[in-house]
């Protein structure tokens, strides 16, 4: 599979290294949004969380917390902004799942993850949640 991030796991691309475990690889985004932005891969190819078995979701998750504290600890950001863009539609460019950790500082002229999308679509709160009954 041509994956870009494939190749980083197989030391086919060369990386910034983090943060490094058993099952993920967290290196630096080499177009940063930021001062320390970093994303944390699974070591296997997923393009989406919803692939994964619940305990490779969980080592996933475990991994992603831990290149979390490397970077706060680290860069001592004064907060993050930390998640994935899943599917072309949502703005995911790479097609194997990673976690963007992005180090926030005061000052910094970012926003919130509501600055993502302001489009509530044409349901009430009510009836989206009818949808979600049985
Ligand atoms: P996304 O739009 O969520 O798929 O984000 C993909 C991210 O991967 C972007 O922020 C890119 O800057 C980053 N990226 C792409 N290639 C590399 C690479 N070789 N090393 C580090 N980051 C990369
Ligand atoms: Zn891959």
């Amino acid at each position: 599979m041509d994956c870009i991030f494939c190749k980083i796991i197989n030391k086919e691309i060369p990386n910034y290294t983090v943060y490094e475990d058993e099952n993920v690889l967290a290196f630096l985004d080499i177009f940063p949004c930021a001062l320390g932005h970093t994303v944390v891969i699974p070591k296997k190819h997923f393009e989406t969380p919803l692939e994964m078995s619940v305990d490779e979701y969980k080592n996933y998750s475990v991994g992603v917390q831990a290149a979390l504290q490397k970077v706060n600890s680290t860069l001592k950001p004064a907060g993050f902004n930390v998640g994935w863009n899943q599917n072309k539609v949502a703005g995911q460019a790479v097609s194997h799942l990673h976690t963007h950790i992005i180090p926030r500082f005061e000052g910094d002229g970012g926003g919130s993850m509501h600055s993502i999308i302001k489009n509530q679509g044409e349901k009430t709160v009510q009836e989206v949640y009818e949808l979600f009954k049985n």
